[in-house]
């Protein structure tokens, strides 16, 4: 980590120039041309449609399908999204893979974790990518070595300049030729599209490990956080997303902004994915329930009675728990006899009435322990 005495690492001049300079063309461009020309409807419906491009390769490629393997994608998806990758110029998908493992591997690590937040938003949001911070490993994939055999992977590292320059500056082009929109076209699907989807990555970085909830776990940053959700496509139910990295999901509840996951499960739909993984409900409320406990645990130390109070709440904790595994375990026994033999109806009617039972008993005990949490955590 640098200290004010050690000189902080050399500035990488292309990233400086590539930031500021979209930024500034978008800044002002933008608003100098809806001033004097007005802007077009077809060219603005492209700049949201290319943005959105950019926005899910990064998120349903890059982030969930290739850094995290949360299940598999059809040829013809991963090599779309190796050119939306290429198109918001967020490194090869090798290059950008590796750099988030490392920074699930060692969260909040000011020296390992390429895009730290506990070093500060400016850091985590772009700071991070503007000087040599991680110089030693930059050619360093070892901990990508599954993706290498991923033909289209290798394909966009070896040619990634080239496919950045022909989609930034082939797909505006070509649609301001089409359109008959050549300078709305350069300036908003070419600029201000890839300056949004940069910083709507960054933000996932940045915001996402500062601002929001923690209900799954406070071993790191992350953070819930459905207002970030909305500007990252779903990503900025982050809390989950580093308890539970391997799940597809990263919001799991259906009124939960998550485009990202409605995409991959659409995908599946029509064979373009498979093998969707998810995290048992049971590990989740788990996790949930220890957090809340947690958080009571902490503010019963607080009170003047509260290691009397500890102790009942200790007994409902653990009544809740219970209720839980029983659950669980009768939902399993269920769903395994359904799935064995289908004809055995009476057996598999009991415990489906078991599995029931447990569940209105679990769900009963789970509401009383929030009402009490909602007065201790
Ligand atoms: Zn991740
Ligand atoms: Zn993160």
């Amino acid at each position: 980590m640098n200290t004010p005495d050690t000189p902080k690492p050399r500035i990488i001049w292309l990233n400086m120039l590539v930031f500021s300079l979209t930024f500034a063309i978008a800044a002002i461009g933008v608003p100098w041309l809806a001033l004097t020309q007005g802007l077009q409807t077809g060219t603005l419906i492209a700049a949201v449609l290319a943005t959105g491009f950019c926005g899910m390769s990064i998120t349903a490629g890059y982030h969930r399908l290739w850094s995290h393997r949360a299940y598999e994608a059809h040829p013809a998806i991963r090599f779309l999204y190796a050119l939306g990758g290429a198109f918001a110029v967020q490194n090869s998908i090798l290059h950008w893979s590796s750099d988030h493992r490392v920074h699930h591997q060692h969260v909040d690590d000011n020296e390992r974790d390429p895009y730290s937040a506990r070093r500060g938003f400016w850091h985590a949001h772009i700071g991070w990518m503007l000087r040599e911070y991680q110089a030693s490993r930059y050619h360093d994939y070892r901990n990508v070595r599954d993706l290498q055999r991923d033909p289209i992977v290798v394909w966009q590292h070896r040619h990634y300049l080239m496919l950045v320059l022909l989609t930034n500056f082939g797909i505006p082009l070509a649609f301001g030729l089409l359109s008959g929109d050549l300078l709305g076209s350069l300036l908003l699907v070419g600029v201000l599209r890839l300056v949004v989807s940069h910083h709507v990555t960054f933000f996932i970085n940045s915001l996402a490990h500062m601002w929001g909830r923690q209900p799954y776990s406070d071993a790191n940053t992350a953070k819930d956080n459905p207002l970030v959700a909305l500007l990252t496509y779903g990503e900025g139910y982050h809390n989950y997303h580093h308890a539970f990295q391997f799940d597809y999901r990263n919001a799991i509840r259906w009124w939960q902004f998550d485009p990202t996951k409605w995409l991959i499960r659409a995908l599946s739909w029509v064979g373009l994915a498979h093998g969707l993984k998810t995290c048992a409900e049971e590990r989740i409320q788990k996790a949930v329930l220890a957090q809340q406990w947690k958080r009571a645990e902490q503010r019963l130390q607080r009170l003047p009675n509260g290691e009397e109070l500890r102790l009942r709440l200790q007994r409902e904790y653990e009544q809740v728990l219970q209720r839980l595994q029983d659950y669980a375990a009768a939902r399993k026994a269920w769903l395994e006899a359904r799935r064995k033999d289908i004809n055995r109806q009476m057996e598999a009617s009991g415990l489906q009435r078991q599995y029931r039972e447990l569940r209105a008993l679990w769900r009963g005990q789970l509401r009383l322990w929030r009402q009490r949490m909602a007065s201790y955590a």
